[in-house]
């Protein structure tokens, strides 16, 4: 077999045709906690599904690939990938991680650090001043998360990496937002990569994953031998439906960011709509950088409407393309309300530190027909503000 290198490719077959048994095209998933032994002391590949399973070890083979890594450990959701990352930190060793990171991934660092288990400190990173004094503090691990959830803001990937390993530290990105598809941190510096995979990659709202990319294969053991010693690795029917998302990875992305664009140009003319947070408009504050280091802008986005909490509601509840609800990535379009649903955990004072304001609403952008999207936003943008 030539050896696969496209990424396209990698996400559309890597993998497929390579049953021993059968010939099965679509690599067979392993419903089986355990494995029989070959004979006395004869273990085979596998001895239990905790350690090790054929359909979870083929999906971090396929994610590893695309991300560039030299291994990848599959685990129960993308918190459960983060925590993975969080095991490698000593007592007195310092996190660094965006002030305006995913609410769940704020609040895991927070319970943790009020153990003990670390220090930490939330930066905007962006803020090369801040980001240089928190390094300075026995920094062990910088989290980057570009574009953040839900303003879309963008950092410099390289330039952090570059200042993390002069002071010692390793970098991990979440890649959620944009997925190998758009965007691969290990080539920017990166040591390590976050998926929740419950999203763009799965991409079918229908299973809660994640996986953690690791650029050394001596991290990707440690990382194996942690989620193994924990017992957070994935099911493999979860690994099994998650291949099959990822097979029309590029296809969805694609199709989803151009969108997401149109829905962006469209809220930038509306006398209703404050302000619009994407990185693929010229005016946005991330373009450069966005266009520097992402091969496309992604399909998510934020915007303000003008007016009050009931202006948002009215809108919300005249909606009927868009479903109200949390999570992104899926085929289908979603909307959040940031400040009372996705962020509603922060205190409102964190809220504003973050500039998460109360007319702040988030879109998923999915795969449905872009007129049929544009004609719901304007006509619940009508209802709500006449
Ligand atoms: C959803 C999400 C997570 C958490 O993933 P789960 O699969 O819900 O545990 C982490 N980071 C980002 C950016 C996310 O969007």
């Amino acid at each position: 077999m030539p050896e696969i290198k496209r990424p396209q490719t990698i996400a559309a077959a890597h993998g497929v045709a390579r049953d021993a048994a059968f010939g099965a095209v679509a690599p067979p998933v392993y419903l089986t906690s355990s494995y029989a032994f070959d004979g006395f002391d004869l273990p085979r590949a596998h001895e239990y599904s905790r350690t090790s399973n054929p359909t979870r070890d083929q999906l971090a083979r396929t994610l590893a690939l695309l991300e560039g890594g030299a291994g990848a450990v599959v685990v129960a959701s993308g918190m459960a990938a983060i925590d993975l990352v969080l095991s490698r930190l000593s007592p007195g060793e310092r996190v660094v991680a965006p002030h305006d990171c995913y609410s769940g991934t704020r609040r895991l660092l927070e319970l943790r650090a009020a153990k003990g288990q670390f220090d930490l400190s939330f930066v905007d990173e962006a803020d090369t001043e801040a980001l240089g004094e928190a390094l300075a503090a026995r920094t062990k691990l910088v989290l980057i998360e570009t574009p953040s959830n839900p303003l879309l803001r963008v950092v410099d990937i390289a330039a952090i990496a570059e200042r993390a390993k002069h002071a010692g530290a390793e970098v991990a990105v979440d890649n959620t937002f944009l997925s190998p598809a758009l965007q691969n941190p290990i080539a920017l510096g990166a040591d390590f990569v976050i998926h929740s995979t419950t999203k763009y990659l799965n991409g079918h709202s229908d299973v809660v994953g994640g996986a953690v990319i690791a650029a050394k294969a001596e991290d990707v053991a440690e990382l194996s031998a942690w989620a193994n010693a924990t017992g957070v690795t994935g099911s493999p029917f979860d690994a099994y439906q998650t291949l099959r998302g990822l097979r029309t990875l590029f296809p969805r992305v694609e199709r989803q960011q151009q969108n997401a664009a149109a829905i962006a140009s469209f809220l930038s003319c509306q006398s209703q709509v404050a302000a619009v947070h994407y990185p693929g408009l010229a005016t946005d504050p991330g373009h450069e950088i966005a266009t520097r280091q992402q091969r496309g802008f992604g399909a998510m986005l934020s915007f303000e409407i003008t007016g009050s909490m009931e202006t948002v509601a009215g809108f919300l509840e005249s909606l009927n393309v868009f479903t109200l609800a949390e999570s992104l990535g899926g085929v289908e379009s979603l909307i959040a309300h940031p400040a009372t649903m996705t962020h509603s955990g922060m205190s409102p004072q964190a809220r504003q530190d973050a500039g998460i304001n109360d007319t702040l609403i988030r879109l998923s952008v999915g795969l449905e027909a872009e007129a049929d999207l544009i004609e719901d936003l304007a006509q619940a943008l009508y209802h709500a503000t006449i």
